[in-house]
């Protein structure tokens, strides 16, 4: 058993004083504020917050950081630049990329990431010899960066949707897809769990997922954590629209794909009715702040859809920037540009989204400092430039990535005075995206 005490700790109450805590077997023993620390304890200064969940990642965009920001263009003409590097990943590039940018996450306080995971077969589209060796690699880089994580392993039919209908899969496209229900269905299932990794599903979107196939994602997927990338863009609208006469969200309301699984990312482009269908099935809804301006998506009803029932999340998504106070500070933000008024969501909300309300949507019990939970923890200075000066309560607000000074996952440390146990994270990402630009 191992114990702590912290000044200020942020338990599901709030942020709480001098709070000792004590780590058994990987998860939380008893939390006590109020309290003086006793001989054997070890003492935190800064905040300790709960590990931050990292909901939507496709880990391979990381590829693409301070390489796409010269010209002007849209969310289509960036993913072709994504499908380039898409096209030139193999089972042990994938490994050395995704090992070294889920360690720039746990550098960030991230535990445990969602990985979005669509890239499965190799360039020609068959499957590799193992047919989950993409999905295996990401899985071994996460438990060697020592973070938690989800593998949300996508359904990918169709090359996308216009007024006419679904297209055909696109020579990049044919990695992603498993050509039918079934046959997705049972490559997921042949993954295995781990105390560190789970498997769960995602629709890609309904671009990608023609109608005829949802109900059978739907029942699928069930119980397990259901990701879908929804109304990302106003032309996933209106070609739903157009062919479907009606919105992304009812289509996938129809077939039973909302619920308390599922997390629908994005839902920047939704309507009134949208929010009421999501928030009624209480659907997590995922914002990825930082990405979706980057990509100039737009603006999502964040507050609105919080108000209507839905739990809130965050993910880092093309990791433009990987750092979860961005993201909190993006989706307040954002919040407040729209509303022209200050405070959308009060500090304990935004940790709540960062942390619990990821953990949730990945189906994992932790992001809080509870006794039981996961003991999944950070430290942020408070004596850095950045941060000295604020309240312990709004730390949030001044913090970045780089105050994070301890970072606690299962009760192991794997992040210890900012550094790495594996080490330096930046020559570990230069190897890997040199190899990357060195391929054909
Ligand atoms: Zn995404």
């Amino acid at each position: 058993m191992s114990r702590y005490w912290a000044e200020h700790v942020q338990l599901p109450s709030g942020l709480a004083s001098r709070v000792r805590f004590e780590v058994t077997d990987g998860r939380f023993g008893a939390v006590d504020a109020g309290v003086d620390r006793e001989s054997g304890d070890e003492r935190f200064d800064g905040v300790v917050l709960p590990g931050f969940a990292n909901a939507h990642s496709h880990a391979f965009h990381r590829a693409l950081r301070g390489r796409t920001q010269a010209d002007r263009g849209s969310f289509w003409t960036w993913r072709q630049q994504m499908y380039a590097v898409a096209d030139r990943l193999n089972p042990d590039s994938y490994l050395e990329l995704a090992r070294a940018v889920f360690a720039e996450m746990t550098l960030a306080g991230m535990t445990v990431v969602g990985e979005f995971h669509y890239l499965h077969h190799d360039r020609s589209g068959r499957r590799y010899a193992d047919p989950n060796a993409m999905g295996a690699a990401l899985i071994q880089a996460a438990q060697e960066a020592g973070v938690r994580i989800t593998l949300l392993d996508a359904c990918y039919l169709s090359g996308g949707l216009d007024v006419n209908g679904h297209r055909p899969l696109d020579p990049v496209q044919q990695r992603f897809s498993d050509s039918s229900v079934t046959a997705w269905a049972e490559r997921v299932a042949a993954m295995p769990e781990s105390p560190t990794s789970r498997i769960g599903s995602a629709l890609h979107s309904v671009r990608a997922v023609p109608e005829a196939a949802l109900a059978e994602v739907a029942d699928l997927a069930a119980p397990r954590p259901m990701h879908v990338h929804l109304s990302e863009q106003p032309a996933e609208n209106h070609a739903v629209q157009a062919f479907y006469g009606c919105t992304p969200t009812q289509l996938l309301a129809r077939h039973g794909l909302l619920g308390p699984e599922t997390t629908a990312v994005h839902a920047t482009h939704v309507t009134g009715s949208d929010i009421t269908l999501l928030g009624d099935a209480r659907t997590t809804v995922c914002f990825c702040p930082t990405t979706e301006r980057d990509l100039a998506d737009g603006i999502g009803p964040a507050r609105a859809l919080a108000d209507g029932g839905s739990p809130i999340c965050l993910g880092s998504d093309q990791h433009t920037v990987i750092d979860m106070f961005e993201e909190i500070r993006g989706l307040e933000s954002h919040e407040r540009l729209q509303s022209q008024e200050r405070v959308g969501f009060t500090s304990a909300e935004l940790v709540t989204a960062a942390s619990a309300g990821g953990y949730n949507s990945l189906g994992w019990d932790g992001g809080r400092i509870a006794e039981g939970a996961l003991a999944d923890f950070i430290v942020v200075a408070t004596d850095s430039v950045r941060t000295v000066g604020s309240r312990p309560d709004q730390v949030i607000h001044s913090a970045t990535a780089a105050d994070v000074r301890r970072v606690v996952v299962g009760g192991e440390t794997v992040v210890s005075d900012g550094e790495h146990r594996l080490g330096p994270i930046a020559p570990m990402l230069a190897k890997a995206l040199a190899r990357l630009d060195d391929q054909p």
